[in-house]
């Protein structure tokens, strides 16, 4: 199937071919149609899939068909969890539009407001935001949302971990009853199905790859190795191999700098991206990354949230994620469309139970190796998991909690607004 068939116009189509598009992907094949026909969507869909152009370029070209929006106005709002996902978003938006003449911005927390409030001054054809920002600026007038045609909320599941519920449910208030719903998940919880039966109307289902699966094309596999190895082990295994672009996730702000900077000192040049770095310094690591001059980029699952990196070959789980279902999302970043990946996860005696949670939830049993020099001691005994917050340990031990929150898993994390602790379920 063609771009041409799913009932895309001529500029759009331009756009696609400029960014080297041939064929549509499994999600766009099924979205474009609906959107274009005006259907609401509930999408099951992770990062690398290419939803992100299956909802955009639908949605431009509808947009691109009407009137322009009055001052202040917003025409399509898509929500995000993340500033980095709000960014990319917006990158996809401005290259697939860029033959058409409509407006967009982005906004999220983090910032100094002027420029977003100078944007939504003269209205958008689409707004990409953040819900805590956008709820800033629409209480202080900058932002009439009666006007939205078409509300997109991106990565669901993700926004309702970060405890952006509320903001959701008041951001619905001041939408106009009749409008356009998309809603785009990786996972789907109890409260993502309440969420859907609340905001969209007789909903088209897509579904690319099967709930809480991992996707087939990534190889994963679990390291055995001590508490004490896995940073000379993860030192040992990037070198031996040769991997390059390894995004590494750590269960801390705190590990994940520390890890940086004793990889470095082994001249594997990394950089650390979490929440208390600076919207500039996370912007540079990942440029970096990128650009293929920086081998490693160490970070802690909000910060990844979002990141756009095409084909990355690899991913480390240096410290099991606390919530299975992360484990989904973060080796979601890896075998991207048309890619093959590789998913290694470092594994130590205090996380056998996350281990087990894991493979229950995507289904399989991850192969376990062990390296030569690396063995791990067969009487080591487990120590309670570290938390978010420095030297604070996880009641219960840390371990069996699969069905935990995540919130307060990330509590040391800094999104835009700050984290709700609840329970997940
Ligand atoms: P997403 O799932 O939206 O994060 O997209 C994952 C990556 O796939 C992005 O870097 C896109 O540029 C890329 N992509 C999206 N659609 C296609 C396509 N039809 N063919 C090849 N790559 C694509």
């Amino acid at each position: 199937m063609s771009f041409t068939e799913l009932g895309l116009q001529d500029d759009l189509l331009r756009a696609i071919s400029t960014q080297g598009y041939t064929q549509p992907t499994p999600i766009q094949q099924k979205a474009i149609p609906l959107v274009l026909a005006g259907r609401d969507l509930l999408a099951s869909a992770q990062t690398g899939t290419g939803k992100t152009a299956g909802f955009t370029l639908p949605l431009l070209q509808l947009l691109n068909n009407g009137k322009r929006p009055g001052k202040r106005q917003v025409r399509a709002l898509v929500l995000t969890p993340t500033r980095e996902l709000a960014a990319q978003v917006g990158e996809s938006v401005t290259d697939y539009g860029k033959y058409l003449s409509l407006k967009s911005h982005i906004i999220f927390g983090g910032v100094g407001q002027n420029p977003q409030v100078q944007a939504l001054k003269n209205g958008l054809d689409v707004l990409i935001a953040t819900p805590g920002r956008l709820m800033d600026l629409q209480q202080q007038g900058h932002v009439d949302l009666s006007q939205v045609e078409i509300l997109v909320l991106d990565e669901a599941d993700r926004m309702l971990d970060m405890g952006f519920i509320h903001d959701i449910k008041r951001i619905l208030k001041l939408l106009p009853n009749k409008r356009q719903n998309l809603l785009f998940s990786a996972t789907f919880s109890n409260e993502i199905q309440t969420l859907a039966t609340q905001l969209l109307d007789n909903p088209a289902l897509v579904e690319v790859a099967p709930r809480n699966t991992t996707a087939e094309k990534i190889e994963q596999s679990v390291y055995r190795v001590d508490r004490e190895k896995k940073r000379e082990l993860l030192a040992h295994l990037i070198s031996q191999h040769g991997w390059f672009q390894v995004l590494v996730f750590t269960r801390t702000k705190h590990g994940a700098n520390r890890l940086a900077e004793q990889l470095s000192k082994q001249e594997i040049p990394a950089m650390a991206i979490h929440g208390n770095k600076s919207q500039g310094a996370r912007t540079r690591a990942l440029g970096a990354f990128k650009s293929g001059d920086l081998q490693v980029l160490v970070a802690t699952d909000i910060a990844a949230r979002g990141l756009d990196i095409d084909e990355l070959p690899f991913v480390v789980n240096f410290d099991l994620p606390n919530v299975a279902e992360d484990y989904v999302h973060r080796i979601g970043r890896t075998g991207r469309a048309g890619s093959n990946g590789e998913a290694v996860s470092l594994v130590c005696v205090d996380e056998h139970a996350l281990l087990a949670g894991i493979e229950k939830l995507i289904k399989q049993t991850l192969p376990k190796k062990i390296e030569p020099g690396f063995e791990p001691d067969p009487n080591a005994k487990p120590q309670p998991i570290e938390n978010g917050r420095r030297g604070q340990r996880q009641p219960g031990g840390g371990r069996g909690q699969g069905q935990r929150s995540s919130q307060n898993q990330r509590q040391g994390e800094k999104s835009d607004k700050a984290p709700r602790r609840r329970a997940r379920r």
